[in-house]
């Protein structure tokens, strides 16, 4: 079924006044993801996702040991009210265990991590114990199997430590090690291609001309496919010339898996981009009820032009011109998009948190707005407060900002010191 077909079964939306998550959950539902796999040394694989499960070869940790310093006993030899005496029989390190076993009235020295003797059956913690020579005496009220960690605890063998579908972040990275895998296999790069549209665009390196503005939407776009580990195909500049932007559609199309332009697609335009987009295959042309970012294209498109050739087609996504816009509809649309066409399962979500504002915002209900925001701890309390300006086009709103201020969409102005959501930019690395 065309994509148009399927936009219009799909709860009789309206393209001219799609939500966040109409357009977001139509987008979803019409990607499968794309996993190739390929095997990779484990430290190339931080940030891909996993193409298969990952199982534990054996128990971790391998063996009982003990979760504290201390001396590791046999449960039976406790006096049952007060006080135990028993000798020290040698000493457990983490890496050179206790080879002996412990005998009756007998304890050992132990170390976290150290593997439990044989015969030991609980750990009492040094802090706790007086050493008289070559003995120690125990207080009452230990429990037997205390203060230990046992085999497979924390990964039984024949186990699946990872599913497939995981991105591979600093914890996995670690947690694959902790295996002893030296490889991993993973889903193969996302291949995107980007470029800028616009006569009015000057790329960094040129003096600006009467009426130009430098292009920086392809740095943007670098900066967060980077981010998210793609294979980046930046096909630079490209003049509101039907047949540059013909060129250069099919180029991109031929070579990636995902095609996203800048610029284009509003509505006054030196309207080019659009009609080239439909020759090209099936696309979608939206007015999305938010800001900034309201027009916005997604479809798919074919080197060979409409009805081409299958294997060199792309996914499209037609973004706005305007910076702030660019930003913000990649990671309202694209960012998911891109990671379910990555093959991850879950997908990873950035939560929507409450905070105070400490300013009064106006906004009319109808549509979404992601003010760009400042999250600092005030008198004990998270608060959050609009950068400067908010034009779609003012980039440093976002550069000063650390979070978006997500106003949904059935909401009305905010007073100062109401609740509202935020969606922070940066987490731990
Ligand atoms: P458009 O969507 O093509 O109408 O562009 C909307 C606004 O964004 C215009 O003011 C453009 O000059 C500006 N713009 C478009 N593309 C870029 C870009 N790559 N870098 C910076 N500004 C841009
Ligand atoms: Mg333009």
């Amino acid at each position: 079924m065309p994509l148009t077909a399927r936009f219009s079964c799909f709860n009789d939306y309206d393209p001219d006044a799609l939500s966040v998550e109409q357009a977001r959950t139509f987008i979803r539902s019409q990607l499968t993801p794309l996993q190739t796999p390929e095997r990779l040394a484990l430290r190339s694989a931080l940030g891909r996702i996993l193409a298969s499960d990952v199982i534990a070869p054996a128990n971790v940790p391998a063996h009982d040991n003990s979760a504290m310093d201390g001396y590791a006993l046999r449960h039976v030899d406790l006096s049952s009210s007060g006080e135990s005496r028993l000798r020290v029989a040698g000493t457990a390190l983490a890496g050179q265990a206790f080879t002996g076993s412990i005998a009756a009235g007998e304890c050992v020295r132990i170390m976290t991590g150290a593997p439990l003797p044989t015969g030991s059956d609980m750990v009492v913690m040094q802090e706790v114990v007086e050493v008289a020579g070559d003995h120690v005496v125990i207080p009452s009220g230990q429990h037997c199997g205390q203060n230990i960690r046992r085999a497979g605890e924390d990964l039984a063998a024949g186990q699946a430590a990872l599913a497939a579908g995981r991105l591979i972040r600093p914890a996995e990275l670690g947690l694959i090690a902790s295996l002893g895998c030296a490889e991993v296999s993973v889903y193969r790069r996302l291949r995107v291609a980007f470029f800028s549209t616009g006569d009015e665009l000057c790329s960094i390196g040129t003096p600006l001309g009467c009426g130009e503005v430098y292009d920086s939407n392809r740095y943007t776009l670098f900066g967060m496919l980077h981010r998210m580990g793609c294979e980046i195909l930046d096909l630079g500049v490209v003049r509101d010339k039907p047949a540059l932007l013909d060129a250069t559609f099919r180029q991109a199309a031929a070579a990636a898996d995902v095609v996203i332009s800048s610029g284009g697609v509003s509505v006054g335009e030196a309207d080019f981009v659009k009609p080239l987009m439909t020759q090209l295959g099936e696309v979608l042309f939206w007015k999305i009820a938010m800001k900034p970012g309201r027009p916005m294209a997604f479809g798919r498109i074919t080197a060979a032009g409409a009805g081409g050739e299958k294997g060199t087609s792309a996914w499209l996504f037609g973004l706005p011109g305007n910076p702030v816009a660019v930003m913000v509809t990649f990671y309202a649309f694209v960012r998911d998009a891109l990671y379910l066409l990555m093959g991850a399962d879950p997908l990873p979500v950035v939560p929507l948190l409450p905070a105070r504002c400490s300013v009064a915002l106006k906004k009319s209900p109808g549509r979404t707005e992601y003010q760009r925001g400042i999250l600092s701890r005030t008198q004990g309390q998270w608060c959050v407060r609009p950068t400067g300006a908010q034009g779609s086009g003012i980039l440093r709103s976002m550069s000063d900002a650390n979070c978006f201020i997500v106003l949904e969409q059935d909401r009305g102005s905010v007073a100062a010191g109401d609740t509202v959501s935020v969606q922070v930019f940066d987490g731990l690395v």
